[in-house]
């Protein structure tokens, strides 16, 4: 398991966790936030129509899907795949 350094309390950067718009958290990409400095990006996936992007930690509880619900542009997703950052 890796560490998750950010503070909070909330628990909406679980991996599983959905807010209320229907956003599930797929998993912490690692990746450093372009949009807010201190956050990292979690991979989001709409579950009304299974689009998927970036938000930053203090964005998930109150975000919408940038595709069928009219929210803000998501951040970039830099999936590095499986291959170059394998987990022993
Ligand atoms: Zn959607």
């Amino acid at each position: 398991m890796r560490r998750i350094r950010i503070k909070q309390t909330t628990g909406t950067t679980v991996p599983g966790f959905e807010n209320g718009n229907g956003q599930r958290v797929v998993r912490d990409t690692g990746f450093a936030s372009e949009s807010f400095p201190g956050q990292r990006v979690y991979h989001l996936r709409c579950r009304r129509c299974e689009f998927q992007y970036g938000a930053n930690g203090t964005d998930i509880l109150k975000r919408l899907c940038p595709r069928c619900q009219g929210g803000a542009r998501g951040e970039r997703l830099r999936d590095p795949g499986p291959s170059l950052f394998a987990e022993i």
